[in-house]
């Protein structure tokens, strides 16, 4: 049997058997009693809705990851990529136009499949928890918005490459590097006016209170804001929500209307302390370093398995392409995602303590970083018992009742 099948097929399997084994340990450490510190927000009554939520979205994404594994084996193994390669080529045009056409296909497949998931989760698990606020309407335009984007701009940088890896021979690794990262940053300038709202509404803030406390507190911190916004989130969901866009003197905050309506101001403060914490504390920085530099490695892996006759003999495929290579190579890089992710997390999570630790000794009311923190858990039904399996792989915030810890070890420092 061919070597790459084997790790492929296997890393796919790896994967889902480890989360199949995380979840059912998160699923058994649902405490039935309410942890002490959450008295004064929780009542046994939501305490027990929470524990029901973790345990239907938990038995939901069992049942997802069974099909798409399921689907994704027998899809390689009956050779579906070699189909629509056939597809592809039947439309003769040339090879990055090909490539294109085969990748659209891949995207409007991935789409079919996880369109009746998405539906499901939003409208019969979401809904029925009491936080959807997605109309039809809604739901289908973002589905329409984002395959319209993903197709213009996956077009644009994916002529790129391919057209480098055609011409430019060894190095072409270096300049299709290179221009990723330029097209991201390119993205993430462009986002804040061009892209995001396209989905939602931004409206510079109202509250001229909490304007002037916003202000004050980021003059105090040196720090450059170039826009208050308040994102119209209630149109699709009664979870709360914020964040920034944008970098250098660019950037913007938006708060979810939701955040608004259910926490203080102090609170909002503590929320925006800490995401200025990431940037103070140069978290930002730092990832967008440690991606650009991932950004680099995946390329130059990426160049030692262009047209791999093995590879594509792995995935029944009767041409080599250059397309065909990216998509596969995908898969081959699977298992190695697999061991990252993990670390990816542990960074991010002590990150979030550090942004934490930031905002209680630089906001008026530290206290309000614990009460904004308890008011979103029990307004998200966060899981306040996660298993420490699940969180190892999964989490890229500390548990809750972590952060209240590690806040209260800074109040009373
Ligand atoms: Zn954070």
């Amino acid at each position: 049997m061919n070597i790459y099948l084997i790790i492929i097929l296997a890393a796919i399997l790896v994967e889902y058997v480890i989360d199949l084994v995380a979840n059912h340990l998160n699923l058994k450490n649902l405490k039935t009693t309410l942890p002490g510190e959450f008295e004064d927000v929780f009542d046994e009554v939501k305490y027990a809705k929470s524990q029901h939520y973790t345990r239907e979205t938990t038995k939901f994404s069992n049942i997802q990851s069974t099909f798409m594994v399921i689907v994704k084996i027998l899809f390689i193994l009956l050779g579906g990529f070699n189909l629509i390669d056939m597809i592809a080529r039947g439309a003769g045009v040339g090879n990055i136009l090909t490539g294109l056409i085969f990748f659209a296909i891949l995207l409007l497949l991935q789409e079919v499949v996880s369109i009746p998931f998405s539906a499901y989760s939003t409208f019969v698990i979401e809904e029925k928890f009491g936080f959807n606020k997605t109309s039809a309407k809604t739901f289908v335009m973002d589905i329409i918005k984002s395959l319209l984007l993903s197709i213009i701009l996956g077009s644009i940088i994916l002529a790129v490459i391919l057209l480098f890896f055609q011409k430019l021979g060894d190095f072409a690794w270096v300049y299709a590097w290179l221009i990723v990262v330029l097209f991201s940053f390119l993205i993430q300038y462009l986002a804040p006016k061009l892209i995001l709202p396209l989905f939602n509404k931004f409206t510079p803030l109202q509250d001229d209170e909490l304007k002037q406390k916003i202000r004050n507190y980021v003059r105090q911190q040196g720090f450059k804001l170039k826009g208050i916004f308040t994102i119209d989130g209630s149109r699709r969901t009664t979870k709360m929500n914020a964040y920034f866009t944008g970098f250098g003197k660019y950037k913007r905050v938006a708060f979810y209307d939701t955040l608004q309506e259910k926490l203080s101001n102090n609170e909002i403060l503590a929320v925006l302390g800490h995401e200025i914490g990431h940037y103070k504390l140069k978290h930002i920085l730092k990832s967008i370093v440690i991606s650009i530099f991932t950004t680099g490695i995946t390329f130059f892996l990426l160049s030692l398995f262009i047209k791999n006759p093995q590879l594509f003999a792995a995935f029944r495929m009767e041409h080599l392409s250059i397309y065909a290579s990216i998509v596969f190579f995908g898969f081959l890089l699977a298992p190695l995602q697999i061991l990252l992710t993990p670390f990816s997390n542990y960074l991010s999570r002590k990150h979030e303590y550090a942004a934490d630790e930031f905002a209680v000794e630089t906001i008026d009311e530290p206290v309000a970083m614990k009460t904004a923190l308890k008011k979103l858990s029990v307004n998200n039904l966060s899981n306040l018992t996660p298993h420490r399996f699940y969180v190892f792989l999964n989490y890229s915030h500390p548990p809750v009742l972590k952060r209240i810890k590690n806040i209260e070890k800074t109040l009373g420092k």
